[in-house]
């Protein structure tokens, strides 16, 4: 299969997730910030969900960027568009849509009930 198209794809989006997870990151409040300084648990309160939110879309971003280098490395082994699990071959209509998928439907359903 002709992995030109998805290798551009997939380095477009390592790029917008690199520059997601730097914005991410310096939105992030440093450690030790604020320590010493006296904070009413209120405030206290609304950094600490606005931090975990932040990490949140942080992880995901992560994930998502290990997913595209993996898709990235399968491509350089030239078994990209193969399910990892199952080996048979993943249809051009979902790689469309997810260039990054690393499993067919059928495996990445079983994969997500066994992660969750
Ligand atoms: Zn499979």
């Amino acid at each position: 299969m002709d992995t030109t198209v998805a290798r551009k794809r997939l380095e477009e989006m390592r790029g917008d997730l690199d520059r997601s997870i730097s914005i991410l990151q310096g939105e992030r409040p440093a450690p030790l910030a604020g320590a010493g300084y006296p904070q009413d648990s209120a405030d206290a309160g609304s950094n600490l969900s606005e931090t975990d939110r932040t990490e949140a879309i942080l992880h995901s971003a992560r994930s998502q960027r290990n997913e595209v280098l993996a898709a990235l490395s399968r491509i350089e082994e030239n078994t990209y568009g193969r399910c990892v699990d199952c080996g048979i071959e993943i249809p051009e209509g979902r790689l469309d849509a997810r260039p990054d998928a690393a499993r067919c439907v059928a495996c990445q359903a079983k994969h997500a009930r066994r992660h969750r």
